[in-house]
């Protein structure tokens, strides 16, 4: 299980495909800011460096120069004005495209102006300096929390970009090109190195954040956040939602008779059962002391009953007295039960689990009265 773990957040460095949601809505968060930070940086920079240029170069050189600098910076400016309220990836990606495809565009437009200049000249100096331009591109991708396979995405349309640039300069020597192409490599890499362990760094304090400690589940206030989500997302999309608000049967007891950290053992392995019947793309979440929530997104009757009789099968663990856990549940789905909001959707689900309690425990309350979901089998 230990090493399952490892090599699935392995991959989580590698490329995002399996990334949560819950991750997803952060690193939106980070990389738009990040990119409002760095434009903003740069946006005055820019166009201060046409004091060097002014000095390095003739007139009208760095005249147009100075104009592709004041454009430069004004596109900048424009990438700080925009705010990712929504924590989209669409958008933070969109962003970081934009600001990574100014250097480049910089370095092609330039290209031209600089060629034309005397070749034992200051100058000289200057223009190769124009030419770091890609790297110092490729180095910025290092402030952000990056997968390797993005890393080296947005590598590649850096490189196509400076093979662009030397396409009119056929005189390139083999030996600067293989000095280039090494170089490019290690910054390559240092910053895929970098950009990995800053999503690790942030994926490990999400997920501390985000995790109860005992149980593993969601704690209740990420679990919020899912589950605004989710509804959300349910409504857009106009697919089912169910929650199963499941709450242990004489909990109590347990803690009376055997001590709290047998209570505690029990609530662990229940939640580990639990767990063990939902597929991926469920959500359990720690919602209080013994209550859990369970997220089944684009599921109906039918998915939750399903869940509801694999749960039976399985049984939740055993008291330490050899007794079979037992759990009450309340189930509510989003359209059926009509509700505008996920408070109300989980105000349901609590309301039908004490129905389930009232009615003697181990049992489940559906969201159709006339099809409401039977006792829960215990596993004897
Ligand atoms: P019911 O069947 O009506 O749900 O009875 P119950 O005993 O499960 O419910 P009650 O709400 O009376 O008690 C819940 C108990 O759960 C009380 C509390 O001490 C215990 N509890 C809550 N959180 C933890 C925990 O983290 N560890 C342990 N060991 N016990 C906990
Ligand atoms: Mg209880
Ligand atoms: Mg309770």
């Amino acid at each position: 299980m230990h090493l399952v773990n490892t090599i699935r957040q392995l991959s989580w460095l590698l490329y995002a495909g399996h990334h949560t949601l819950h991750i997803q809505r952060h690193r939106a968060h980070i990389i738009s800011k990040r990119v409002s930070l760095v434009t903003a940086v740069f946006s005055i920079l820019t166009p201060l460096w046409i004091i060097v240029d002014a000095l390095m170069f003739p007139w009208p050189i760095w005249g147009a120069l100075a104009l592709l600098r004041i454009l430069s910076s004004a596109a900048f400016w424009g990438l700080t004005r925009v705010h990712n309220h929504r924590r989209s990836l669409q958008t933070a990606f969109l962003m970081l495209g934009v600001m990574l495809a100014i250097p480049p565009i910089f370095y092609l437009v330039s290209q031209p102006l600089l060629a034309g200049l005397p070749s034992d000249d200051l100058a000289q100096i200057a223009v190769k300096s124009y030419a770091l331009l890609p790297f110092i591109v490729v180095a910025g991708l290092s402030v952000f929390p990056l997968t390797l396979l993005e890393v080296l995405i947005a590598s590649i349309a850096v490189i196509a970009a400076i093979t662009i640039g030397m396409l009119p300069h056929p005189h390139v020597s083999l030996g600067d090109l293989i000095i280039s192409g090494w170089m490019l490599l290690l910054v390559i890499g240092v910053s895929a190195l970098a950009g990995m362990t800053q999503l690790h760094y942030m994926i490990t304090l999400i997920n501390q954040a985000a995790m109860d400690l005992l149980t593993g589940a969601f704690t209740r206030r990420s679990g919020e956040e899912t589950l605004d989500l989710q509804f959300r997302i349910s409504m857009r999309t106009e697919t089912p939602l169910t929650v199963l608000f499941v709450d242990i049967d004489n909990f109590k007891s347990i803690n009376d008779g055997y001590g709290h950290e047998s209570g505690d053992d029990s609530l662990r392995n229940t939640a580990a059962l639990l767990q063990k019947c939902l597929r991926q793309s469920d959500i359990l979440i720690r919602w209080g002391g013994e209550e859990f929530l369970i997220i089944l997104p684009s599921t109906g009757q039918e998915g939750a009953t399903q869940v509801l009789l694999r749960l039976a099968a399985q049984g939740l663990g055993q008291r330490p007295d050899g007794r079979q856990i037992t759990v009450s549940v309340g189930v509510a789905e989003r359209m059926v039960d009509d509700c505008e909001d996920w408070d109300q959707l989980v105000n349901l689900a609590d309301q039908r689990m004490y129905l389930s309690k009232a009615a003697g425990k181990n049992r489940s309350t559906g969201f159709d009265a006339q099809t409401s979901l039977e006792t829960l089998i215990p596993v004897t």
